[in-house]
């Protein structure tokens, strides 16, 4: 252990690759931690799900309401420190074996939280702790820092033909 992956791309797949690994990582008895960005109060199968799973901890870091891409609220800037911070306790104490930073991408795109902090969470992670990072928008500089990039790309989805989000396949 100790690879950093990046999960990007339009298509679908990203988080629910992240929590495969996840499950798998725990399987054999390593600790795994999620920390997902910009998203809050919304039950997400995988919480539910992570709680019979011994070893598996999620944190949510945001709230239910969706952040506004161009004028992000001073709240969504707060979560996102705070889920920051909590990133940084998990990769540098060597507690966990597994870190997912879900959403992360999207956080830096849309400016929530600054590249420097992303670049200096992947630098000073403990050795041996494996980090994946997913969304859409992955910053180059996070891509040239990873060992894993892979981009799903959307060939389709049902949201072009308007079906919005299905319980227990999109959350
Ligand atoms: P999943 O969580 O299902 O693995 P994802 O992490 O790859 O998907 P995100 O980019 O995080 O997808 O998108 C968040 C939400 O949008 C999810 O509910 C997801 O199912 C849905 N979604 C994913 N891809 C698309 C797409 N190409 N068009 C519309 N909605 C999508
Ligand atoms: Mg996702």
């Amino acid at each position: 252990l100790g690879m950093v992956h990046v999960y990007t791309g339009d298509g679908k797949g990203k988080t629910t690759a992240a929590l495969g690994l996840g499950m798998r990582a725990s399987g054999h008895g390593y600790r795994v931690c999620m920390v997902q960005f910009m998203k809050g109060d919304l039950v997400y199968g995988e919480q539910n799900a992570a709680r019979t799973i011994k070893g598996f901890e999620i944190r949510q870091f945001g709230r239910k309401e969706f952040v506004d891409r161009d004028d992000p609220a001073k709240i969504d800037r707060e979560w996102a420190r705070k889920g920051l911070e909590f990133a940084r306790k998990a990769l540098t104490s060597g507690k966990y074996d597994i870190v997912i930073l879900d959403e992360l991408n999207v956080a830096l795109d849309w400016k929530l939280v600054k590249l420097e902090e992303v670049l200096g969470l992947i630098r000073d992670k403990a050795p041996k702790t494996e980090l994946v990072i997913t969304g859409r928008y992955a910053h180059p500089q996070v891509m040239e820092l990873a060992d894993y990039v892979t981009e799903m790309r959307e060939i389709s989805h049902p949201f072009q033909k308007g079906v919005l989000c299905a319980k227990g396949v999109d959350h």
